[in-house]
């Protein structure tokens, strides 16, 4: 898969309403949509919506007050789609997997399978 490094990235474009995305919630600094290529019965993707942090070690570091915005949106999500319960996953790098180079939150729940990272 290609990486993604141009800007404005594909979810600064989601955030300027350039690319259709369905919008499950939105604050002044975040932003959430589901993930065009779900993994779970319930994925969404938390977004800051700037892209001034290219992953969640930069967004901790710069203003963690975001970070955890994005967590208590995903929380408010999960209540919302399915049980309260979820993973939340920031993949790291691009060995880790991480092909947007925006920081960006994975929001799954629903019929996770018990004990498994995946
Ligand atoms: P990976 O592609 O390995 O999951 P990332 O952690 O960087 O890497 O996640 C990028 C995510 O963005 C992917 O899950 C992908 O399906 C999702 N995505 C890409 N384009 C869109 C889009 N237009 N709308 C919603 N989700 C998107």
């Amino acid at each position: 898969m290609s990486t993604e490094t141009d800007s404005p990235s594909i979810f600064s474009r989601i955030v300027a309403r350039e690319i259709p995305a369905t919008i499950l919630a939105e604050t002044d600094r975040v932003i959430a949509f589901p993930d065009i290529a779900p993994k779970a019965p319930v994925h969404v993707l938390v977004v800051p919506k700037t892209e001034r942090y290219r992953d969640v070690v930069e967004l901790a570091a710069g203003d963690p007050g975001l970070l955890a915005e994005v967590v208590e949106v995903a929380k408010s999500l999960a209540d919302e789609l399915t049980d309260g319960d979820f993973r939340l996953i920031f993949n790291t790098g691009p060995n880790a997997g991480q092909t947007v180079f925006h920081v960006h939150a994975h929001v799954l729940g629903g019929g996770l399978e018990e004990g498994t990272l995946g």
